[in-house]
């Protein structure tokens, strides 16, 4: 997968991703970014971007000019149809299940804004999809782009080493992942759980599908809610009996 980062601060996204993971995964060939400097694009003899909003207010927006000189500059290497995501307080939450539908594309552009953000005439004319990483206000995109490529590229195959360690984590299923342990067996005086020590995989299994559930539970009950029809449907009658509630194995709920 090739990213490509229209950033006005390229070295945040690149000290950031050229680390640990997804390091590797650059390594390797499996993920490819690029970050395209929109300053680079200024026509002003300074490398200014940013001006005084029209109706006044507080801070600076960047212009329509130089962000759309440099997506046509990434445009000539993408192709036309090339998904481009502003990183937006306003945008849709970002989710696993959008990382999923991410991680399926070739190529994307990530566009970070920063100061009170970009001259609407250019967003309207190159954003496809605009994704929030949360309910709060950050200084820049460039974190929240971070959050994306990280959390996208670790879906790509082959960049975990152990695939099966994206298939059973927090969010598949609507459910949050059950506790885990390593060595030593006993850290001061708490014994890890004696189950996981039995080598009886069945009996694991069912334990840390009990321990999922009581977190999602006790921790999101948004998400338990949305998990439960899924549980009634896949869980056999007797582990319905034994890890749900009396009132949630009933029809009323699902
Ligand atoms: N004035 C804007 C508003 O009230 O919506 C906020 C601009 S913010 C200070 C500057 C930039 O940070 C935004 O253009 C956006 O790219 C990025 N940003 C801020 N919060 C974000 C969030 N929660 N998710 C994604 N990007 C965010």
């Amino acid at each position: 997968m090739r990213v490509y980062v229209m950033t006005l601060f390229p070295e945040m996204v690149e000290s950031t991703l050229h680390n640990s993971i997804t390091g590797r995964a650059m390594d390797d060939g499996r993920l490819e970014l690029c970050c395209v400097n929109i300053r680079d694009f200024s026509k002003d003899k300074n490398g200014r971007v940013d001006d005084y909003p029209f109706g006044g207010g507080a801070g600076m927006v960047i212009e329509a000019d130089p962000v759309y000189d440099c997506y046509r500059y990434i445009l000539d290497k993408t192709g036309p149809d090339c998904p481009v995501i502003a990183l937006s307080p306003k945008g849709q939450t970002f989710s696993q299940t959008k990382a999923k539908e991410l991680s399926t594309e070739d190529q994307m552009i990530l566009l970070c804004g920063h100061y009170e953000g970009i001259d609407q005439r250019v967003l309207d004319r190159i954003v496809t999809d605009y994704i929030s990483i949360g309910d709060y206000v950050l200084t820049g995109g460039e974190l929240a782009a971070c959050v994306l490529v990280d959390c996208i590229s670790r879906l790509i195959p082959g960049v975990l080493g152990n695939q099966e360690s994206a298939g059973s984590e927090s969010f598949e299923n609507d459910l949050l992942e059950y506790p885990q342990y390593t060595r030593p067996q006993e850290w001061n005086g708490e014994r890890v759980p004696e189950i996981l020590l039995s080598g009886n995989h069945r009996l694991i299994e069912e334990w840390r599908l009990e321990k999922s559930i009581e977190r999602t539970r006790n921790l999101r009950p948004d998400m338990f809610r949305r998990a439960l029809p899924g549980l009634k449907r896949s869980l056999s009658n007797r582990l319905k009996r034994k890890l749900l509630k009396p009132e949630e194995n009933c029809d009323k709920l699902s």
